[in-house]
Parts: C-alpha cells; sequence; structure tokens
C-alpha cells in the first residue's frame, strides 16, 4: 500500500493510473478508522481498480476549536486496518499542504443547508464542501464513497458535483453500527463509560420512530416526541431532532413522500449524529 502526502505526487500519479486504464476509487475520511470507514473501502472495491483513502482532520469544516484539538488521531492503527481491508494508496497531506495559505475561493452550497447541522454548524458545509472538491481535484476518482450516517454531508456533495460538473459518481453506503445500535463515530472513543451507555437511546428513539412511522403514524411532530422522549431518558442533551424531506432537506409536517429523522446530540462535549430513513414505500 502506498502512502502519498504530496499533493503533486497524487495528481501525478492518479494520471498515470487512469492513463493505464484504471478505475480510481476515493473514499475520503479523518482517519480514527472504524468498521463504518472499512465497510466504504469494501463498497468502494465492488468497482474499482484502485482504492484511494484520504485521511486527513479537515480544520476548515470545525465550528468549534476544542474538537479539531481533541479529534482522535491514529495513523500508525489506521494504516494497518486500511491495508488489512485492501486499500491501494493513502493520501495523507499536512494541513499546510492542503491550505498552504487562506482560501480566496470558497465554495458553497445553499438550501439543502439550511437545516440540521447546517444551521447548527456554522460554516461546517463549506468547508466540507471545499475540502471534498480539492480532494476531488488531487485524487481525480472515478467514483466516492460516502457514508449515510452524514446523510445530510452527501446530499450536499451530490449537489455540488451536479452544480459544478465533477465528472465524479457518489455512492452511498449504509451505517454501520454496534452491536448494541450505536452508530460507530470516530467520536466515540471520547465518551466516557456512561455516556456510551447513555448513547445508545439515540438509536433507541429513531427506531420507536421508524416503527410507529411503519405502524402508520405520518404526523412529523408526533413522530418527533416518540423520539424526543426516549433520548430524553438518556439524559441527553439534544443540538437537533427533526424530519425533513429526504431531497430537499427542508422540514416537513406530514410525510408523503421519502423522508429522514435525523437527530445531533452533546455526551458531555462529544457530539453525535444518527439519523434513519422514513421510507413510504
Ligand atoms: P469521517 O472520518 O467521520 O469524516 O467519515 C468519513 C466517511 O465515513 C464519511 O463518508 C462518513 O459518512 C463515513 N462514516 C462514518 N461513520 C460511519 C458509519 N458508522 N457507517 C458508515 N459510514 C460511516
Amino acid at each position: 500500500m502506498k502512502i502519498i502526502k504530496h499533493i503533486q505526487s497524487m495528481q501525478r500519479f492518479v494520471n498515470e493510473l487512469s492513463r493505464n486504464g484504471k478505475t480510481i476509487g476515493f473514499v475520503p475520511t479523518m482517519g480514527a478508522l472504524h468498521e463504518g470507514h472499512l465497510s466504504l473501502i469494501d463498497e468502494a472495491k465492488k468497482h474499482a481498480d484502485f482504492v484511494i483513502m484520504s485521511i486527513f482532520v479537515n480544520p476548515t469544516q470545525f465550528d468549534k476549536k476544542d474538537d479539531l484539538k481533541k479529534y482522535p488521531r491514529d495513523f500508525e492503527a489506521d494504516e494497518k486496518l486500511a491495508k488489512s481491508r485492501g486499500v491501494d494508496c493513502i493520501f495523507y497531506p499536512t494541513a499546510e499542504e492542503m491550505y498552504p495559505k487562506k482560501s480566496w475561493t470558497s465554495v458553497s452550497v445553499s438550501e439543502i443547508t439550511n437545516t440540521l447541522c447546517g444551521t447548527t454548524r456554522a460554516g461546517h458545509f463549506d468547508g466540507v464542501v471545499l475540502v471534498v472538491a480539492k480532494l476531488f481535484n488531487i485524487a481525480k476518482p472515478h467514483f466516492a464513497v460516502f457514508g449515510q450516517k452524514d446523510a445530510q454531508q452527501v446530499a450536499v456533495i451530490k449537489q455540488m458535483v451536479a452544480d459544478l460538473n465533477f465528472d465524479v459518481k457518489i455512492i452511498t453506503a449504509k451505517i454501520v453500527r454496534e452491536a448494541d445500535g450505536l452508530a460507530m463515530s470516530s467520536r466515540n472513543l471520547r465518551l466516557s463509560k456512561e455516556n456510551r451507555e447513555r448513547a445508545l437511546a439515540l438509536h433507541r428513539g429513531l427506531q420507536a420512530t421508524k416503527f410507529a412511522f411503519e405502524n402508520g403514524e405520518r404526523n412529523v411532530e408526533n413522530l418527533i416526541d416518540i423520539s424526543r422522549k426516549i433520548i430524553e431518558t438518556g439524559q441527553i442533551q439534544i443540538d437537533y431532532l427533526e424530519i425533513v424531506d429526504v431531497e430537499s432537506f427542508q422540514k416537513i409536517e406530514r410525510i408523503e413522500k421519502k423522508a429522514l429523522i435525523a437527530v445531533a446530540a452533546f455526551l458531555g462535549d462529544v457530539r453525535l449524529i444518527d439519523n434513519e430513513i422514513l421510507d413510504i414505500s
């Protein structure tokens, strides 16, 4: 497995791969890899001749300095995991390599960023979209795999790809959970034992809403209340708990077509997100 740290080396390398007719699959991550990230590699390997994973804790997408500082980093462990799962190349740049000076160009997706993480994490999606645009121009993949865990992020990236005509296919992989239902996240490592236990109420809450939905409840206020009651038993500070249209990410009052219930919540100073699709069909 190759490790490349410089942008130019990466570009030269992928140009050569493409000249040789290889299909490049790309998995962008911030490292602290877990089974969720590894499932994206498995998905990429189904379609690609060559899988590139980026590991870059992107400073521009963190709205809180402390969260950036405390973000778990362990490159040696990541390297082993990526290799064991068949990644062909890791792109592992420094922040100075990616941002030698402040970017004067911004990329911003509107409308679908008006809700959920778009409103509660100022500037977050601008940071995500900018780094993903840069990474697409560096790794030049034919397709990239993102997790449904960050549902709004995938929607925002798909929008950017469509609006700016990036020649990259976006594949969405389903959420990987711990055996007890907690959505895997690099931030789970920072949970105390007590908060790890409390966090289970997130998935339990969303599932209860999904159950009620499957049994015919369509009123959004009622569906949210079902989740909220369960989540609050975990003494969890809810950042948002909303049901939105799965495409526009706009709030709705009744579910008439495919929707998404999404939650963000703080356990101590750790912010976790989770979601469930509420599919009408
Ligand atoms: P991150 O390193 O948190 O930026 O995540 C990198 C990619 O992994 C994103 O596309 C995430 O949506 C995806 N991801 C993170 N956690 C999970 C999970 N539990 N299941 C599936 N994909 C995930």
